[in-house]
């Protein structure tokens, strides 16, 4: 008799009480705590739900606030979870967002057929600062394309062992890093600061990101680079 492989999960009569009564404990307890960092969202949303333009992003700008949270919460479970894999990738890269770049439309970023490069034009820009550390660690960096499978495919065709960080907001960093990691590539990622593109601000603006995080997960990789010991 061919024997039943024991099933990964088996639900239980009262998962879904279960599920709810969590769900609801830890959307409260996150909401109140990252009550400072989300206190402009409901706001934004209210304004977003009124919007009747005909712009393309009404679904994404309605994003409820609790949905934040879940993102944010996604984001830390893959950070955590693909960091020892992440860490033991021969090669690293960074995904970079348009909206760090500091000059904007006037960016002198130089295409390659991995994604846009940073041309290094002005010292204060975030980008120019985050290449600068990942050249001391020997990490490529590139900007994000729309179609960031394909993208992702093309670099891993180049480098067998790898692992990305991903720079992005809460609302987008945990999607791709699933992306990454559905190609079997680790991703660790660090959020934008604040949100600064088109979809938030009819001026867009550029944005920052913890440089230092960035700099925190390549020196637990591959230790202190000689210049920052
Ligand atoms: S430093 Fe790089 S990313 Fe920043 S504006 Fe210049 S080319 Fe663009």
């Amino acid at each position: 008799m061919i024997r039943k492989a024991p099933p990964t999960f088996l639900l239980q009569d009262d998962f879904y009480r279960k599920l709810e009564q969590f769900s609801s404990e830890v959307t409260d307890k996150g909401l109140a705590l990252f009550e400072n960092e989300f206190k402009n969202i409901d706001a934004f949303y209210q304004m977003a739900c009124f919007d009747n333009t005909d712009r393309d992003d009404h679904q994404f700008r309605r994003t409820p606030r609790p949905l934040y949270l879940l993102e944010a919460l996604a984001f830390q479970f893959y950070d955590q979870s693909c960091r020892e894999s992440f860490n033991a990738a021969k090669n690293t890269f960074i995904i970079l967002p348009q909206c760090l770049s500091l000059m904007q439309e006037k960016c002198k970023r130089k295409k390659t057929r991995f994604g846009k490069v940073c041309d290094r034009c002005v010292p204060n820009c975030q980008i120019n600062k985050i290449m600068q550390i990942a050249d001391r660690y020997g990490v490529a960096g590139y900007f994000s394309q729309r179609k960031l499978e394909e993208q992702l495919r093309r670099i891993q065709k180049k480098h067998q062992s790898l692992s990305v960080i991903g720079i992005s907001c809460i609302l987008t960093l945990a999607s791709g890093m699933r992306t990454a990691g559905e190609l079997g590539i680790p991703a660790r990622g660090v959020f934008l600061n604040y949100t600064g593109c088109r979809h938030w601000s009819d001026a867009p603006f550029a944005t920052e990101t913890a440089l230092d995080r960035v700099e925190k997960i390549l020196v637990e990789k591959y230790g202190l680079s000689d210049s920052s010991a």
